[in-house]
Formats: C-alpha cells, structure tokens, sequence
C-alpha cells in the first residue's frame, strides 16, 4: 500500500487532503516523496515562522532535548520561564499561562474571562461577545466561541454564554452587551478562517472603549495574526489597543505545539494555584524553540515582513483575474474571479503551496522566504489567477 493509501484507511476521515505527500524541506522550499520542489506559501497554516529546519529554531531545540524533554508543570523549567518573561517584557502584558494549542489557549482566556465576571460583576456576568465570521477552535467551547453556524452542526448543545456580534457594527455590539450580562469581548483583528478579513481600526478602539465602560475584558485571540505575522509582534499593536487577554499559538513554536495565553494587568490575578493546568503546557523542547522564535522577532524583520507585504499587494491588486485583495502582513487573501480551488491546484501544479480561506486563495509565507523565492511564487500565481 501506499501512504496515501494506508492514510485513508486508517486516519479518521476528517481532513479532505490534496493529493500531495510532503517528505522534506529547507526553509521555504519544500519536496514531495518524489522529490518534486515547491515554494512553500502556507507554512502549514502559518506554524512554520521560520520556514523549514531553520537552523537557531533547530539547534535551540536540540540543545533543549539534550538537557531534558519534559518536566510537567510540578517543577520549575529555565525555557518556559525566560519565554514568559520574553513575551511579557514585548507586550507589556504581565503573566502567562502555557498550552498546546490555539484552542487551548483560548480555552484558558475563555475561563479567565469568566472568572473576572463572577469577581468583578457577579456570577451570571458570564457571556462573552465574539463576532459572526470568527474561528476560535475545535474544542465544543471554543466552537460555541465561533461565529459560523457550519461548525455548530451535528456537535449541539454547544457551551452556554456565547453571542455573535456583527463584525465593524458597533452598534450590534451595544445592544448584545445591554442585552445579555457579559464579562469579556473576544475577537480576532484579521479573521484568519473566516476568509482574510481585517476588522476596521476605528471599531476596534471603538470595542475597547465599550469593554472599559462596561467593565468587560477585552480578549484578542492572535492564534494566526501573533508572532509577526501580520508585520507587528502581535496584531493588536498595529491597532493602538491595549489588551486585557491575548491568546496566540500557531506560528509560536516555530513548528512544535504550543499555545500561550498572555494576561494584562486586569486578568493576571485570576488565577490559583488549581484553577487551571496542562500536562504538556510550557514543554521545555517547545517552550525553548519558541524562544527562539520570538527573539528573531525584531524590527528589522517586522519591517521586511511589511515591505514584502506591500509587494504582494502590489503585485496582485488589478492584477488579471484577481478582484480582491484583503488582509495584513503576510497574511493575505485573495479573492479570484476563478475558483480558488482550480487556483490552488494549479499554483501547486507548477510548484507553489497555497491555501484556502472560505473562497479565497490564501498566502501565509514564512516570515523570512527568500525574496527572489517570493516573486518566482507570486508570479506563477498571478498566472494561475488570470483569465
Ligand atoms: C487556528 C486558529 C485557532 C485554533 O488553533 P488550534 O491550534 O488549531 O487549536 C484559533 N483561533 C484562530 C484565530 C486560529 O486561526
């Protein structure tokens, strides 16, 4: 049999995969099992900040392996406190709790955003506003989280207290968070999954000011947009906002699994000892490449990360075949007058990875790719696109 073959017997049939085996890479060039060569624009949905095996990131973790793999959270671990202290010293915010995950780490703001209502407001201040549109996770809660009824089906009941805000109609917002008792808003400042879509700068302060007056904590989930992706640190800062929770993970790791949730000054004492743990959460091995990750975050790359988003841009808006195109950073969807799935397979054709995001064609390239590797990409895609 062949892998393709033994994985659709024996892989739960969750995921509809394109017939493409990835057997190796090196930074943003990746091989099939037949050795054919792709440039990869997906980074397998924006976890590989750095590309493939890039060397600090590798050498980080087996630096980290060789000491030790794993010590649980019943001991004190030098990589998970330094990147604590890292992210905390970047973003200003003050404590942070480690996970494995998007949805765990917005798992973890989701109780935080509970407990500030039962302490701050009352125990049934309990929902929390997220906006039609979002994507927040897979576990049922972060699902109850998500404002997109498909994912819903076939799963109900979801969690109680969840409520879906039209995205930039603050006035939609307003009337939800006089009607139901709230304790948090949690939003994402470019909805990944729900098709590339950046929210309005002026809404966005305009929810901040509503969670101050209405005593609510303002959550920002960076799963997708966090760790450079969108050209900043974190998202957020492009915004001119402070947070109360950030929860980020994909790109983190550099490719190993983790979740952060980052907590301000309003959520930091929400937590005891008891209240709240991971077994895995801060591994050494991760914890240690992200690390890593976040400290080649500096500005000289934000600021290359924004000029070869501008590129991009350039490159596709008014380009034949493309009617739209939306988003921030390297994170970038483009609206096709052909179907993005025909896009994607011909762009993969000739030897360039990119993804879907509802009907968009979507590009989330390592934060380093090679700029002649990106124009070659970004040339065979506007082939693809034209009519
Ligand atoms: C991917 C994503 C998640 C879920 O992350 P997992 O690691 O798959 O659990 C949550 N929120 C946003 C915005 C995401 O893009």
């Amino acid at each position: 049999m062949t892998i393709k073959q033994i994985d659709k017997q024996y892989i739960a049939n969750t995921y509809a995969r394109f017939d493409l085996q990835l057997a190796s890479g090196k930074g943003s060039l990746v091989y099939d099992e037949t050795g054919k060569e792709y440039i990869d624009l997906a980074t397998g949905i924006a976890v590989n900040a750095f590309g493939v095996g890039d060397e600090d990131w590798k050498n980080a973790i087996i630096a980290q392996l060789s000491q030790i793999q794993h010590t649980s959270n019943l001991y004190y671990s030098e990589p998970c406190a330094l990147l604590a202290k890292t992210l905390c010293e970047r973003t200003g915010m003050k404590k942070v709790f480690f996970s494995n995950s998007g949805a765990e780490a917005n798992e973890t703001a989701i109780k935080a955003a509970r407990k500030y209502g039962e302490v701050n407001k009352g125990k049934d201040y309990s929902t929390i506003v997220t906006l039609k549109n979002s994507f927040h996770g897979r576990t049922i809660t972060t699902l109850s989280a998500t404002g997109q009824d498909v994912f819903h089906e076939h799963f109900t009941p979801m969690t109680d207290g969840f409520v879906h805000a039209v995205a930039n109609d603050i006035e939609d917002l307003k009337t939800l968070v006089k009607t139901y008792k709230c304790c948090a808003v949690m939003i994402e400042l470019v909805q990944g999954e729900g098709g590339v879509m950046p929210l309005d700068k002026a809404y966005v302060k305009e929810v901040e000011t509503l969670c101050r007056a209405e005593d609510m904590l303002f959550v920002i989930d960076e799963v997708q947009t966090g760790n450079g992706r969108t050209g900043a640190l974190y998202a957020y800062m492009q915004y001119g906002i402070t947070p109360d929770v950030v929860s980020t993970a994909k790109g983190l790791g550099g490719g190993l699994p983790i979740g952060a949730t980052m907590l301000g000054e309003r959520a930091e004492n929400l937590f005891t000892p008891g209240l709240n743990g991971s077994t895995f959460g801060g591994n050494p091995v991760c914890a240690a490449g992200a690390l890593s990750v976040i400290n080649r975050i500096d500005e000289p790359l934000l600021a290359s990360v924004r000029e070869k988003s501008a590129y991009i841009f350039d490159e596709l808006r008014g380009a034949s075949g493309v009617k739209s195109v939306s988003g921030m950073g390297l994170m970038v969807g483009i609206e096709c007058e052909k179907d993005a799935g025909a896009v994607i397979a011909e762009c993969m054709q000739k030897g360039v990875l990119v993804i879907k995001a509802k009907n968009k064609v979507r590009l989330l390239p390592a934060l380093n790719i090679p700029m002649e590797q990106l124009k070659k990409a970004i040339r065979i895609l506007k082939e693809a696109c034209k009519v």
